[in-house]
C-alpha cells in the first residue's frame, strides 16, 4: 500500500534548519494496523502528512498504492488524495456551522458524487459510527467522542485505501479513546489499511505493528508483534 525509500524532510527557516526526517524507509502491507510512536518533535506527524499528500518532501521516493508521488502535479496530487486516503486529526476538525450531515457530505461533493451517491454513502459511515440519529446536529452539541467518531465517517465515507490518524485519540477521555480505537480496528477487518500516530502505549500494543520513530529515524520498522486480543473483550458492557 505504501512504500517510501530512503525518504527525507528539511524544514528550513532563516536562522536554522530541522532534518524533521532522515533517509526514512517503510513498507506498510495492504490491510495493515499499524501505530507509529515517538517522543515530541521526533517527526511522526510530518511522516504522516508527507503519506497523506499534504506535505512535500526533500528527497527520496514515495509509492502509494504502486503509484509514484513524486513529481506528480497537484491536481494529481489531489486526485490522488481524495480517491486513496482519508485522514483524522487530533483535533476532529469538523466546520462548526455546519451540520454532522454537511460536514461528512462536503468532501463527497468535491469528488462530484451525486446527491443519490452522497446520501447512501454519508449514511453507511453514519451508521457504522453509530451516530445515524445525530445527522442534523451541529458538532458543538456533540462530545468529544462522538465529534472523533464524525471525522471518522468523514474520513471513510470516501472509502480510502487507508486511514491516517495523527493522535486520534489524543484530546478524548480513556473511555472515549477505546471506542475510537475499536471503530479504527473494525473499520481494519473491513479491508482499509490505518496508521495512526499515538502516545498510548496501550492502543500501540493493540495495533498488530508497531513503528517508532525517534529524531526523524524509523526504529522497529519492520517488526511484527503477534495480534494482541481484541478490544472488545477488555471492555465489557
Ligand atoms: P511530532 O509530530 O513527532 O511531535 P513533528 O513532525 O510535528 O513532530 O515535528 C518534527 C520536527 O520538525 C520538529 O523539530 C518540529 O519543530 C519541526 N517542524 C514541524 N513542522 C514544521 C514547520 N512547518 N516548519 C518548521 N519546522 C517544523
Ligand atoms: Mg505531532
Amino acid at each position: 500500500m505504501i512504500t517510501i525509500n530512503n525518504l527525507s524532510k528539511i524544514f528550513r527557516t532563516e536562522l536554522i534548519e530541522t532534518h524533521a526526517l532522515r533517509d526514512i524507509n517503510l513498507h506498510i502491507e495492504e490491510g495493515d494496523f499499524a501505530a507509529l510512536t515517538g517522543p515530541s518533535g521526533s517527526g511522526k506527524s510530518t511522516l504522516l502528512n508527507i503519506l497523506g499528500t499534504l506535505e512535500s518532501f526533500d528527497s527520496g521516493e514515495y509509492f502509494l498504492d504502486g503509484q509514484p508521488v513524486q513529481g506528480l502535479s497537484d491536481a494529481a496530487l489531489s486526485r490522488l488524495r481524495n480517491e486513496k486516503i482519508g485522514f483524522i486529526f487530533q483535533s476532529f476538525n469538523l466546520i462548526k456551522d455546519f451540520s454532522i450531515y454537511d460536514n461528512i457530505e462536503l468532501p463527497l461533493r468535491y469528488r462530484g458524487f451525486n446527491a443519490k451517491e452522497r446520501k447512501q454513502r454519508i449514511e453507511e459511515a453514519l451508521e457504522l459510527v453509530g451516530l445515524q440519529a445525530r445527522s442534523s446536529y451541529l458538532p458543538g452539541q456533540l462530545s468529544g467522542g462522538q465529534q472523533q467518531r464524525v471525522a471518522i465517517a468523514r474520513a471513510i465515507a470516501g472509502k480510502p485505501r487507508i486511514l491516517l490518524a495523527d493522535e486520534p485519540t489524543g484530546n478524548l477521555d480513556s473511555l472515549m479513546a477505546r471506542q475510537v480505537m475499536e471503530l479504527l480496528q473494525q473499520i481494519n477487518e473491513q479491508g482499509c489499511t490505518v496508521l495512526m500516530v499515538t502516545h498510548d502505549p496501550d492502543q500501540a500494543r493493540r495495533a498488530a505493528r508497531h513503528i517508532q520513530i525517534v529524531d526523524g529515524q524509523l526504529h522497529d520498522s519492520t517488526l511484527y508483534q503477534p495480534l494482541s486480543q481484541p478490544l472488545a473483550e477488555t471492555l465489557g458492557d
